[in-house]
């Protein structure tokens, strides 16, 4: 298996320009900046512009176009390229981007639709897709993160949005990132190990994953969560590639491992329930009936690379 590609929410074209966070006055001033665009973010939820397909472009609006300010504005960053606004105009280089995110009645103030993209987000352009993976992720921090883990207190956001602070002891805290692993394992015929969990429909498979544990290497991860999930002992283990998964925030490590030969297959019956290797004959055999990962997934992007082409017809 080769190095995986670009993933489609590792992609980005914008620059997260950190250095300029520690000027406490950037929000304001890139609120009064015409130049500036404004992602507004709710529940995970999006607008895009018109009457749109599902796949964007998202709106960013001028400051003063958007009504509601909010308690969590972030900085995202600027531009790279020159791009097309939604409105057909031109967005150049180093425009920068700000996002709000808004309460349901801020929401509700707002012309248009919301819309949840998780399904299409693999359509998404380069700047939406970045901006969409960023804006989640830090908003979902933000909204789970609002109080001080030593004493209890409202904390507020500082550095353009990418930390908060106690205002009784001090404490600063930064955005989560929850890192996981998951791993396209193959046996001595370079089968594919999938597996089924329990609260899936009848006929879902993927590979294996998991949440790496504290005061834990990736590569000891794959080597517990595979043992864990299947009774399979591993070797060989190879990091292929990552993406974030803003979900609420997550990041996704790809990896290669090769199961040691004569071992039994042993779901753990809590989270999965059924194991087997599959091979590409069987898999394309099988490709109208199995339901695999969405195309968005680093899941899917690992049996695709195993697989040797993109499995066409199946994205269920
Ligand atoms: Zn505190």
């Amino acid at each position: 298996m080769n190095q995986l590609p670009i993933l489609p929410l590792a992609k980005s074209a914008l620059d997260r320009d950190s250095l300029v966070r520690t000027d406490p006055n950037l929000l304001t001033e890139l609120a009064q900046n015409s130049a500036t665009r404004v992602l507004s973010v709710h529940d995970s939820l999006v607008r895009l512009n018109g009457n749109p397909t599902v796949e964007g472009p998202m709106l960013l609006l001028e400051p003063v176009e958007l009504v509601p300010l909010s308690e969590i504005e972030v900085y995202l960053g600027k531009t790279l390229q020159t791009t097309t606004d939604f409105d057909g105009g031109e967005l150049p280089a180093g425009t920068p981007v700000l996002l709000r995110v808004l309460s349901e009645d801020q929401a509700n103030q707002l012309a248009g639709d919301w819309h949840n993209l998780r399904r299409s987000a693999a359509g998404l352009s380069e700047l939406d897709a970045g901006l969409w993976t960023q804006a989640l992720a830090i908003a979902n921090w933000h909204l789970t993160h609002q109080f001080c883990p030593r004493c209890g207190s409202k904390t507020h956001p500082e550095q353009a949005g990418w930390s908060r602070r106690c205002p009784v002891d001090d404490r600063q805290v930064f955005p989560r990132t929850d890192p996981a692993i998951i791993v396209a394992v193959t046996d001595e015929e370079d089968r594919l190990l999938l597996g089924s969990q329990g609260s899936w429909e009848q006929n879902r498979w993927s590979v294996l994953a998991g949440f790496v544990e504290a005061g834990e290497s990736l590569n000891a991860a794959v080597a517990r969560e595979v043992f864990e999930e299947s009774g399979i002992k591993v070797d060989d283990i190879e990091y292929l590639g990552s993406q974030p998964w803003p979900f609420p925030y997550s990041l996704m490590f790809g990896f290669k491992a090769t199961a040691r030969a004569g071992q039994t297959l042993q779901p753990d019956g809590e989270e999965i329930v059924k194991l087997r290797w599959v091979s590409r004959a069987e898999l394309a055999a099988e490709l109208d009936e199995l339901l695999l990962p969405g195309r968005l997934s680093i899941a899917r992007a690992l049996i695709e690379n195993w697989f040797g082409r993109p499995l066409e017809g199946s994205s269920r």
